[in-house]
């Protein structure tokens, strides 16, 4: 038996290969903007109008001409209109002040709004200012939030409820956006035992709950993607070539967890193979390593290591990209902040970790105790990964690369 592995590539590497696979599926479609939170634009919005439309009053009170008050507390102005927010004004008429509200268009001939805590109403109605205004003050111009012609979301941003706001704000109800990425999930391992099935106390000897499958599935549909979950495929070559023959015919991607090591158990690589391409890599970080790339058909076919750690952590390190550049996303790296350890790692891997580490109240990382990447605590337990450089040590109190988990969840 050939037992020779690939070598180690790093992960940069291997994310620029994996990249370089993923061409946008082109695929667009028109979804309401009350839809279109995680969605990827395909288009420029670019605005018809000002926002806001008009000058307005960002105050409750009265809109004036500074040079009709030269002085505070000098005798009182008389109201000339009303003007409440959704309703015109009239020009304002010189020696008088409009009684105003937030968002009612400023009367043209005003320069200037004071609120109504600067005044005073006197017995017979006229209004008297207390403090000297200034020219400007308490408007709002038209444009300044969005100007006509200007682009306020561009095409490859992912829709979060901020742009969706702006969206609406230039008026549009509905949003181009790429098609929703199909993916087909399966799990392989016959040890695997879906909870439900089997109460805790009657799983066999070897038995496991399958986990893998419940956050993979989540973590899809977080990034826009419609999840057909194909269930637990068992240790065997026909069975895990049933599958992917199925899956690959309606989908874009067939993601499955486990199988992909060397074992004679693993029955992913030639399964794939026998039906198209795959390449097993070794992918020097820690959790993670194996992983598989390759085509079944038109679908694309990722294979994420067993061990959940390993899963979650190459998940977001590859697949998470992959579907972003498949929807046509423009990429970015995930923030990395520098912070303090408040721990010791003096026994760093050759390879590049990703240590589970959680923040603490003194603005530092604590570090989970059990890095395994068996141990799927680790990663609910943080708040985030610290991006260790491989065979670098890591004393208490030294600045580290902290990712944030909701970063890379969003
Ligand atoms: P494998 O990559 O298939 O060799 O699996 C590596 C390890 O991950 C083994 O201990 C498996 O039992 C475990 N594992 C594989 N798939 C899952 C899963 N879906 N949920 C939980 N553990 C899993
Ligand atoms: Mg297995």
């Amino acid at each position: 038996m050939n037992t020779s592995r690939p070598p180690l590539r790093s992960l940069d590497d291997a994310l620029a290969d994996l990249l370089g696979h993923a061409a946008p599926l082109g695929r667009t479609e028109s979804v309401s903007t009350f839809e279109a939170d995680g969605r990827v634009l395909v288009r420029d919005l670019v605005s018809a109008l000002q926002v806001p439309p008009q000058d307005n009053s960002s105050m409750d009170g009265y809109a004036l001409r500074c040079a009709d008050v030269a002085a505070a507390g000098a005798a009182g102005l008389p109201v000339s209109q009303r003007i409440p927010a959704g309703s015109a004004s009239q020009p304002l008429q010189v020696g008088t002040v409009a009684r105003i509200f937030t968002g009612a268009p400023l009367p043209e001939g005003a320069d200037a709004i004071v609120m109504q805590e600067d005044t005073e109403v006197l017995a017979d109605g006229r209004v008297r200012v207390l403090n000297v205004p200034q020219a400007g003050q308490w408007i709002r111009r038209s444009g300044e939030d969005v100007t006509r012609g200007d682009t306020v979301v561009r095409a490859g941003q992912r829709l979060s409820p901020a742009e969706m706001g702006l969206a609406a704000s230039i008026g549009l109800a509905t949003l181009p956006v790429s098609v929703r990425p199909r993916v087909a999930l399966f799990s392989t391992g016959d040890e695997l035992v879906m909870p439900g099935t089997v109460p805790p106390e009657s799983m066999k000897p070897g038995a496991i709950y399958n986990s893998n499958r419940f956050f993979l599935r989540a973590l899809l549909q977080r990034l826009g993607c419609e999840v057909s979950d194909l269930g637990i495929v068992p240790d065997d070559r026909e069975a895990t070539v049933r599958a992917l023959r199925e899956a690959s015919a309606s989908h874009d991607l067939i993601l499955t967890s486990g199988g992909v090591s060397v074992g004679e158990e693993d029955h992913i690589k030639p399964a794939v193979q026998s039906l198209g391409t795959l390449d097993l890599w070794q992918i020097a970080i820690k959790p993670g390593k194996p992983f598989a790339y390759g085509r079944v058909g038109t679908a694309h076919f990722i294979g994420l290591p067993g061990n959940p750690v390993s899963s979650f952590v190459t998940f977001l390190v590859l697949v998470r990209p992959f579907l972003l550049k498949l929807q046509g996303a423009t990429l970015t790296a995930a923030p990395v902040t520098h912070l303090p350890a408040h721990f010791d790692w003096p026994r760093p891997d050759k390879r590049r970790e990703f240590l589970r580490v959680r923040r603490n109240a003194l603005g530092g990382l604590d570090l989970f105790p059990n890095q395994s990447s068996g141990v799927l605590t680790s990663v609910a337990w943080g708040d985030g990964f610290v991006d260790n450089p491989p065979g670098r040590v890591i004393a208490r109190g030294d600045t580290v690369s902290f990712i944030s988990l909701s970063d890379l969840l969003a």
